[in-house]
């Protein structure tokens, strides 16, 4: 395996005892194609030692609903059948992580502890703790991105052409076949709780989170991830370039869920399209455009997310957007609505409400349209710390795909010139660039959309 994929996160050397080795599984909640899984199994056979996967449940971190939970679990429950028939053992522990974690590493004498690389404070913090505290190594691999987010700039980027050049050079090198986990060769000795066993504690955890009462028409996991990739290789991505950005037409490849939860990998998704379009050349101009957005734009987000802590404040806006919302913080706003009325879609704009329905009610607004509604809030709302505020909490709470440094991008984006440049000066936007109705009725039949959307 490629050993750029890997960081090390403290300077100890393996300790000589140590009887086990374990990934802590997190933001990759797959079995293929994961460096993380590759990685710690390859530790474990050149030792000799028994592997285990370890997954924290917190239900009380974040902003995530009730269903999104229970969407995540179903693909965890898939992840234990796998581990299992590969005898490696699957170890949920339910909690506060800081506490629950180091008691297992402890109680457990491991000698290497795996991470995934996730480019958020809380799962970063834990990752320092633990390495700082450990008598044994502790590894972070990067089996989110193509490319890992420290190869690919050791600084924040300034926009999409500034990365795009940087992954270009790269890629090819790291599209490859990743190794394949296999049986593990060496018994785990302790006992295991299933999740099956785990899960009275579960329900009774989630009872406190708050439903959205959503239902989704895509299943969760692996599986179902791999089939969600070749339904829309085999259906949608001829046309993608085009289609993907009209809210009406389904051209969208649908992979967010599985992509944010981790249960595809970038790396599939992106082999998977180049194969295709390798057989077939028509569809290799779709399918630069989908490599696009599917590599250059997460990776900008991640690489926004890794190398600037205030990716969830407006604090995290370039100095020009400050400036310019601050110089407008006082302008008249036409609307001004409350949460609970842009929750309900209930604004003046049969556009907007659509989106917001198609959200609460899918767990997945349209790409484009998610511009839309996040410039309009900017504009509906009291402040722009109001209106970001919101946004993250409505798209956290309801989006299927929220809580991923694509969500808190894309907002800082819409609202405050991120990865962007100035336009021209109007009011409440400053020079933030402007989207309007108008817009939509020119580009799209958006009147089509709305009744999708409609009561
Ligand atoms: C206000 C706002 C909020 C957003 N919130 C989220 C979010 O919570 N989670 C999320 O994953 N994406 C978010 N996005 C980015 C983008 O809209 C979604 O990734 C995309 O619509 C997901 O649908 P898809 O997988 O069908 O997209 P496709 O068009 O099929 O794209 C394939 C993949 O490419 C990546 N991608 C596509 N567009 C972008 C983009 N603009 N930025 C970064 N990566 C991109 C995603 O991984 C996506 O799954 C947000 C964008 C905005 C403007």
């Amino acid at each position: 395996m490629d050993t750029t994929r890997v960081q090390k996160l403290n300077t100890r050397t393996d300790s000589p005892d140590g009887k086990c080795v374990l990934y802590v599984m997190s933001r990759d909640q797959r079995v293929a194609d994961n460096h993380a899984l590759i990685a710690a199994q390859q530790k474990a056979i050149e030792h000799a030692l028994p592997l285990a996967v370890i997954f924290c449940l917190q239900p009380k971190s974040g902003n995530r609903s009730r269903e999104h939970f229970e969407w995540m679990l179903e693909g965890l429950r898939e992840v234990e059948t796998q581990l299992s028939a590969l005898s490696i053992p699957f170890l949920m522990l339910i909690g506060d992580a800081k506490t629950t974690l180091p008691g297992l590493i402890h109680h457990t004498n491991t000698l290497a502890v795996y991470f995934d690389m996730n480019p958020l404070r809380g799962p970063r913090k834990l990752q320092k703790k633990i390495a700082e505290e450990a008598p044994y190594d502790v590894f972070v691999v990067d089996t989110h991105n193509v490319v890992p987010i420290w190869t690919v700039s050791e600084k924040q980027e300034y926009a999409a052409r500034t990365i795009r050049t940087k992954l270009s050079k790269l890629l090819p090198q790291y599209i490859s076949e990743p190794q394949k986990i296999q049986s593990h060769p060496h018994h785990w000795p302790g006992s295991v709780k299933s999740i099956k066993t785990l899960q009275p504690m579960i329900d009774a955890l989630l009872e406190d989170i708050p439903s959205n009462g959503q239902t989704f028409s895509f299943k969760s996991g692996e599986v179902s991830a791999h089939d969600a990739l070749h339904l829309f290789i085999s259906k949608r991505l001829s046309g993608y370039a085009q289609a993907r950005n009209d809210p009406h037409d389904d051209g969208q490849s649908g992979l967010s869920p599985y992509l944010h939860f981790g249960q595809l990998s970038r790396l599939r998704a992106t082999l998977e399209v180049e194969y295709a379009a390798a057989q077939d050349t028509s569809l290799r101009a779709d399918a630069d455009v989908f490599l696009e957005e599917l590599n250059v734009r997460s990776s900008l987000s991640d690489n926004y997310c890794y190398y600037n802590s205030h990716y969830d404040s407006l604090l995290g806006a370039p100095d020009w957007a400050q400036k310019t919302l601050a110089k407008h913080a006082d302008d008249v706003r036409e609307f001004d609505y409350t949460l609970k009325q842009l929750e309900d879609a209930q604004t003046h704009d049969p556009a907007w409400n659509a989106a917001q329905t198609q959200l609460v009610r899918t767990g997945k607004m349209h790409g484009y349209m998610r511009m839309y509604w996040a410039k309009k809030v900017l504009e509906w709302t009291k402040s722009p710390e109001d209106a970001h505020r919101i946004l993250i909490r409505l798209n956290d709470f309801y989006s299927l795909d929220g809580g991923d440094p694509n969500g808190y991008v894309g907002i800082l984006w819409s609202i405050a010139g991120l990865h962007d440049r100035p336009w021209f000066e109007r009011p409440v936007y400053g020079t933030i660039r402007y989207m309007n109705y108008n817009g939509l009725k020119r580009k799209f039949l958006i009147d089509q959309y709305e009744k999708l959307f409609s009561e």
